[in-house]
């Protein structure tokens, strides 16, 4: 890896080349910030190792340089410094870099960091890139009026090149063209030759100013030679002189409208569901001919759709349905019934093998990688059969069960098939129960908060309390959070919940407080999921739970993953403010888990971090969870955030934090989460004496 090395300190400078040669990289060495940049403008590097203190530029400077370079978010960035007071670090990530090392440079420690730092860039080079996709493609989408159920077309009037969604070139039975094309090919020449002169005179006219958009209706030529009927139509972007440089439209397609679904032309739901009816019909009649329906469900689409944007979601899509295409019969029928899911109408399948032969078949063919836009797309698909047999009256139940199936496929491990049987569908009743149970667990009170004690690492005296939420199901007994919360974000009752936990958690700590003092110096932390934060009014919330329990908003922490944050930190960081504009204070949940660089811990409004249990678990036995937690507690520190180290199981990993300068704990070397009655006991112990004053 090629690394740029900035300092005018000669000893020092000669040390880190060595720990960086040592390690195999390309060392560019500089002693002056200008040559620096020199050097970086010509070839950016993939680490930069910045002096601040450099005569002329400094390394602030050349930090901000590196960053308003095009290629310069890509770039790590180190700043050495002898400085490291709050407010001078708070000056070297302002000006953007990642981490700092303290002079003098401990070679052991400086090894470590850069370890760690090499392996954060190659997540951020990734995400950039992705980034950089999804970008693109929302700029177009934004473009056309209509979204993604027509073509889109993106037309450089100065490059002389379109760009067309993938749902041209499948409503035209093509195949598809990843990027840009030139429109003769793509476009006019698939016009017929009747409509062709018309259609350019329109763009012309628009072209020219003589109209305010582009408009008009012709026909477009299928690859098997057959005409469907498309409306396009589309805006030109003008530069200051008037010259129009770019156009955007879409096109409709007119002949299939509502019987086909629009990205892959394929059979639509009502389609699909009506043709399933009178097979049945014809079978009940006449008997005997045995078919099979496929529930087919890809695997992932989301993750893929997140991460990679909706126009190559919607490539996937497409080439799915052509791949399933090519495992079928022609008197077949593929429908998409909508997101990434197919059904596959099968007739005359003798039986069960011969239907397990044809899933085998597509699994196959689903497995291979797809090239979209100059990148292999990886999916599978899970997949649910299900053999129609006289039992079945109507479409909707063999669709149901063929759904299950699908379920217990991708429960199996995904990218596999299963056939329905009597016994899934027990299963399956037994999930929507649990489903069902949990929409009733609100009203029916079943569920009930535990608390573990925080402690101070140190004395072992009591901090606070965390509240953890347990189900307590009349049948099940305890169920746990790690089960259930993502049922309820699933179901949306993740609000009510939370919500409840809040209220809940106050005004226990409340009433303990009156028992045993008020001036019980003890806080309690409530847990926030993700969707709570971006569904919620969790303001509100938080501010009714204080007010019905009269707990002081100071008593109160609320905890929040860094995860959910991620995801949007600048409208975070605005409502993580207003809640401590309440005096509630916040801290960051399961830190280091995420791909956040410590540069980000300064942007977060927070007041305390937890230090996830991985880390603590791997605390003595590798050096790098050492070196992370250290890092830590270090920048945390200067920022005044509080660290509580999570899972402590052992004496050795309570007594390396306290050495590492780690105050806070919790975990099952003090006390496993209580029951609420448990943990009231736990708190008269700690705090004898206000007891007896409270009494
Ligand atoms: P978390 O917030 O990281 O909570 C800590 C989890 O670690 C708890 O599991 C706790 O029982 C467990 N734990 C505590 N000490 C130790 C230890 O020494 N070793 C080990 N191995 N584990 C320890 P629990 O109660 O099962 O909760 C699991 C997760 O469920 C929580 O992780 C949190 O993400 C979520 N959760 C719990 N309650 C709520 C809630 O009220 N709302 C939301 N949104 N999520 C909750
Ligand atoms: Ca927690
Ligand atoms: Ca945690």
């Amino acid at each position: 890896m090629k690394i740029l090395l900035v300092d005018d300190d000669l000893p020092s400078r000669r040390l880190l080349e060595k720990i960086l040669s040592a390690e195999g990289h390309e060392v560019l060495s500089c002693a002056t910030g200008e040559s620096a940049w020199e050097y970086y403008e010509r070839e950016p590097a993939a680490m930069a190792i910045l002096d601040w203190m450099l005569p002329g530029m400094t390394g602030l400077d050349l930090c901000r340089k590196i960053r308003s370079h095009p290629k310069g978010r890509d770039t790590f960035v180190f700043m050495v410094t002898a400085r490291t007071d709050a407010a001078d670090l708070r000056a070297v990530l302002d000006a953007g870099a990642d981490d700092y090392l303290a002079k003098p440079v401990d070679i052991a420690q400086a090894g470590v960091r850069l370890a760690i730092a090499l392996r954060q860039l190659e997540h951020r080079i990734e995400r950039n890139r992705v980034e950089d996709a999804l970008k693109k493609s929302e700029q177009r989408y934004a473009l056309a009026a209509q979204g993604a159920n027509d073509v889109l077309w993106d037309w450089d009037l100065v490059e002389g090149r379109i760009f067309l969604s993938a749902r041209w070139y499948s409503l035209l039975g093509l195949k598809p063209v990843p990027g840009e094309i030139n429109p003769e090919e793509g476009w006019f020449e698939r016009i017929h030759p009747e409509d062709r002169m018309r259609v350019k005179r329109r763009v012309e006219e628009h072209l020219l100013g003589l109209t305010d958009h582009f408009e008009s209706e012709y026909r477009a030529c299928h690859e098997s030679g057959h005409y469907c009927w498309v409306l396009s139509r589309g805006v030109a972007q003008r530069a200051a002189d008037g010259r129009a440089v770019r156009m955007a439209g879409s096109h409709t397609d007119l002949t299939m409208r509502g019987v086909h679904d629009a990205l892959t032309g394929l059979p639509s739901r009502a389609l699909f569901m009506e043709r399933l009816n009178t097979v049945l019909e014809i079978n009940r009649r006449r008997g005997g001919q045995p078919f099979a329906l496929f529930f087919v469900d890809l695997d992932r689409f989301k993750m893929i759709n997140d991460s990679l944007g909706h126009a190559v979601g919607d490539e996937l899509l497409v080439a799915t349905a052509q791949r399933l295409k090519n495992c079928i019969r022609p008197g077949d029928m593929i429908a998409r019934l909508g997101g990434d899911e197919f059904t596959i109408l099968l007739e005359g399948v003798r039986d069960n093998e011969e239907a397990k032969e044809i899933a085998g078949r597509i699994e196959a063919e689903l497995v291979q990688p797809v090239r979209v836009r100059d990148q292999e797309v990886f999916s599978t698909a899970s997949i649910g059969i299900v053999i129609n047999h006289s039992g079945y009256q109507q479409a909707e139940e063999l669709l149901r069960d063929a759904d299950t199936a699908m379920y217990r496929a991708k429960a199996g491990g995904r990218a596999r098939f299963e056939m329905f049987n009597a016994t899934m569908r027990e299963a399956a009743v037994q999930r929507m129960a649990l489903v069902t149970d949990l929409r009733q667990a609100i009203r029916r009170k079943e569920f009930l908060n535990h608390y573990q004690p925080i402690v101070d690492l140190s004395t072992g005296t009591l901090a606070g309390i965390e509240a953890l939420v347990r189900w307590n199901h009349p049948q099940r007994g305890y169920v746990s959070p790690i089960e259930f919360i993502p049922i309820a974000e699933e179901l949306g009752l993740i609000v009510p919940l939370g919500q409840w936990v809040v209220e809940e958690a106050c005004s226990q700590l409340q009433e303990w407080r009156q028992v045993y003092g008020e001036e019980l110096p003890l806080s309690v932390s409530a847990n926030l999921s993700t969707r709570q934060f971006s569904q919620g009014d969790i303001l509100l919330t938080v501010q009714q739970a204080l007010e019905n329990s009269g707990l002081p908003p100071s008593s109160l922490i609320l905890e929040i993953t860094e995860s959910a944050l991620a995801e949007d930190i600048d409208s975070a960081s605005v409502l993580l403010k207003k809640i401590r504009d309440l005096g509630v204070r916040i801290c960051i949940d399961d830190f280091g888990t995420g791909y956040s660089s410590l540069q980000y811990l300064h942007r977060l409004p927070a007041n305390a971090l937890k230090v996830d249990r991985s880390f603590t678990a791997r605390l003595d036995q590798d050096r790098e969870a050492n070196e992370i937690v250290r890092a830590i507690l270090d920048l945390a520190g200067k920022f005044g955030i509080e660290v509580i180290a999570e899972g402590v199981e052992m004496e050795r990993q309570r007594a390396t934090l306290v050495r590492m300068g780690c105050h806070r704990g919790q975990g099952a070397l003090f006390s496993m989460p209580l029951d609420p009655e448990q943990a009231g006991g736990m708190i008269r112990k700690a705090f004898p004496l206000r007891a007896v004053s409270g009494a």
